[in-house]
């Protein structure tokens, strides 16, 4: 590029960016993914810093993102808040690393603390005498917004402090994708506009001129830095983070020490797989200097603090062109389509496959095949269409009407939103996907028999259905293409070894419409033999809690029917036999008593879980008035203001223990 093009070039990047800006922190409704947005930003950093005679004081690099708008009184901060320089490469994050340790050349000295980076909204909060005086969005750095009363209506920002102390604390507002998952959903029945991500869902909710909103949206906080005026409560961040936790604020459970770029790398990777386990969203890691001594020495640049850094991971969400729709039939009849794509990489994958749900989203997303769509990927390992180019038109992808695999007409339920078939019985994709369901890991968990094998056998004629793969032999396996003796000898084995499964095991891997695995479980801990469920009044289904009154029926309705009951009979003469409650008891401590579980433990939740059934005990999901207890470890969620308003008994881990052995009573 001569100089005149890298003069129009860094122009229309300033354009663009400016531009994109204000969709993002103004209008909270950005049009361009945040990768796509990082990699212009990146092109203008390396051309201004190629050329810095053309840096500007204006230029979108030399300042930070402002958000504030009209409607807001103005704040002066106390203290500047700044961005975060970052890198999306491990290449840059190590240069970062050594440039830093140019300064500080003993690794020993060079202790760092790493943490998730929340992709939330960033407020200062501003405490006297240990109680909250102001709440104020970040804006130019210098000036914010001033939403104290909106603040207020967050429940994990304390109004006051456990210490009288003078403190400013700066984190993150974020809203848990469950809660934008669901925001959207109301938003899209009430035809009203649906928000891009949590973050902006989380932005738009707290920045409402009308705080009553705010206060009905799920909204909670995260602290990731104390400044206190006591310049002696700490010397480091990890100390401001503990004293954090002190004072009553949540902090993000998932920050450690870190020592050495190597260390830094392994958290970062790890967390870039974790994260779509978690139930808010994280768009990196910060890397900050532990000493604070050292973080006032490194100091900052116009828009970023040179002590620390931000990972960020790689893109969510990526364009790629849906190329054809295939359309599913699963085990329970309902027909799924699912986008093929082309090959693209996203968040470390290669992406072929994306879910589309249902029709009513095709509809919704007006897509068809030749759209570029933009796909996502979330907590579930499939990634999900979010939209297509607004500007494109190739129409909407017209539904089925007739079955794929069988040809029956297709229906659609009252009240449901997939297509059925509803020739449950003798549709080969549902006899398959039963099958395939049944052997699978979440269900019976019988190795070696996965989709290909299913399809041979059961396309030779050798099963029709689960029930029948116990009455296979050897010499049945070595009929099926590419199996020899000895892997055949391994099939029959793992299928036979498979004939004793726990109760819920088995109950999940029956396929009952709406009966997964955590409903199973609560069936099995109920009823100790299929004998007993067979034999179980819907009335009785439904007093389980966890049961409703569709799951109720559905169990009722399949051991009625006469295929299933031919099933179950020759599953029992095949000499499959379930064995009683998954949870053996061993007391009956906690008999009649309901628990429900928040919060980070000193073990997995599964132990404390196991724990309360063995001794009698039921698990809930959701606190009500029935609740007995709960069991709250670091950092519990909404459910124990829940409790907490409700009255319901909140026990520690330390409480919980004594009770089990019976030293406490209530
Ligand atoms: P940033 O989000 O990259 O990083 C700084 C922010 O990280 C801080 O202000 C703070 O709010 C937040 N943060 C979260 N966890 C933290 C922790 N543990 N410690 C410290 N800080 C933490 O910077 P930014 O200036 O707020 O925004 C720029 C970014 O926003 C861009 O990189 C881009 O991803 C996105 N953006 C997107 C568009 C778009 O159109 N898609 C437009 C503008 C900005």
């Amino acid at each position: 590029m001569n100089t005149e093009e890298v003069e129009n070039r860094i122009k229309e990047l300033r354009e663009i960016i400016n531009r994109n800006n204000k969709a993002y922190y103004l209008l909270d409704s950005p049009e361009i993914s945040d990768y796509e947005y990082d990699e212009l930003y990146r092109e203008l950093k390396r051309l201004e810093e190629a050329h810095p005679e053309l840096v500007t004081k204006d230029s979108p690099t030399q300042k930070v993102g402002d958000n504030t708008a009209q409607g807001f009184k103005e704040y002066k901060h106390k203290y500047r808040l700044y961005s975060l320089d970052n890198s999306n490469n491990y290449e840059d994050l190590k240069k970062w690393y050594e440039r830093t340790k140019k300064e500080y050349p003993n690794e020993s000295e060079l202790e760092m603390v790493t943490e998730l980076k929340i992709d939330g909204l960033s407020c200062a909060l501003s405490y006297e005498n240990g109680e909250l005086k102001v709440g104020a969005t970040r804006g130019n750095g210098i000036i914010g917004e001033n939403i104290t009363q909106n603040i207020k209506g967050i429940k994990s920002i304390p109004q006051k402090l456990t210490k009288p102390i003078n403190i400013e604390v700066r984190g993150e507002v974020y809203m848990p994708v469950s809660s934008f998952e669901k925001l959207n959903e109301e938003n899209r029945e009430k035809n009203q506009k649906e928000f891009a991500n949590p973050r902006n869902a989380a932005a738009g909710s707290l920045r409402q001129l009308d705080e009553k909103i705010t206060a009905q949206r799920d909204l909670h906080f995260f602290a990731y830095t104390a400044i206190p005026e006591d310049k002696n409560l700490i010397k480091t961040h990890y100390e401001g983070l503990n004293l954090l936790k002190e004072l009553g604020f949540e902090v993000n459970p998932n920050y450690s020490l870190a020592r050495g770029v190597n260390e830094i790398i392994e958290k970062c990777n790890y967390w870039e797989n974790e994260r779509f386990n978690l139930n808010y969203a994280t768009d990196g890691m910060v890397i900050k200097i532990n000493n604070l001594n050292k973080q006032n020495e490194l100091g900052y640049t116009s828009r970023a603090p040179k002590w620390a850094t931000a990972f960020k991971f790689p893109p969510e969400e990526v364009w790629t062109k849906l190329e054809d729709i295939e359309i599913s039939v699963g085990k329970t009849g309902a027909v799924t389509p699912i986008a093929i794509l082309t090959p693209v990489q996203l968040a470390g994958t290669t992406v072929k496959r994306a879910s589309l749900h249902n029709f009513e989203e095709i509809e919704r997303l007006g897509i068809n095949i030749g759209n570029e769509v933009l796909i996502k990927k979330a907590a579930e390992i499939i990634p999900k269409v979010i939209r297509k180019r607004e500007e494109e038109n190739y129409g909407i992808y017209k539904a089925p009407e007739i079955c794929p695999s069988c040809g029956s007409k297709l229906i659609k339920p009252e009240g449901e939103v997939a297509l059925y078939c509803p020739n449950a019985l003798y549709c080969p994709a549902q006899i398959k996907g039963r099958i395939i369901y049944w052997a699978s890991k979440e269900a019976m968990d019988i190795d070696g028999i996965g989709e290909s094998i299913v399809e041979k056998l059961y396309n030779a004629g050798l099963i029709k259905d689960f029930a029948d793969l116990y009455k296979l032999t050897i010499d049945d396996f070595m009929k099926i293409d590419l199996v020899k003796e000895k892997s055949a000898e391994n099939l029959y084995k793992s299928v036979q070894n498979s004939k004793t499964p726990s109760m819920t095991k088995f109950l999940t891997a029956l396929s009952i419409k709406l009966i997964g695995k955590e409903t199973a479980e609560l069936i099995a801990n109920e009823y100790p033999s299929i004998e007993d469920i067979e034999s179980a009044a819907e009335e009785d289904l439904i007093k389980i809690d966890g049961i409703g009154d569709k799951a109720a029926k559905s169990i009722i309705d399949y051991f009625r029917n006469d295929y299933n009951v031919n099933i179950l009979n020759k599953l029992k003469l095949n000499g499959v036999n379930p064995k009683g409650s998954a949870y053996e008891r061993t007391s009956n401590v906690l008999e009649g008593k309901t628990f429900v579980i928040t919060g980070t433990l000193s073990e997995p939740r599964s132990v404390f879980e196991g724990i309360i059934k063995r001794a009698g005990g039921k698990l809930s999901s959701s606190v009500s008035k029935k609740t007995s207890y709960v069991l709250a470890g670091e950092n519990p969620g909404s459910k124990f203001d829940k409790a907490s308003d409700l009255g319901v008994i909140i026990l520690t881990e330390q409480e919980f223990n004594l009770l089990v052995e019976g030293k406490i009573n209530e």
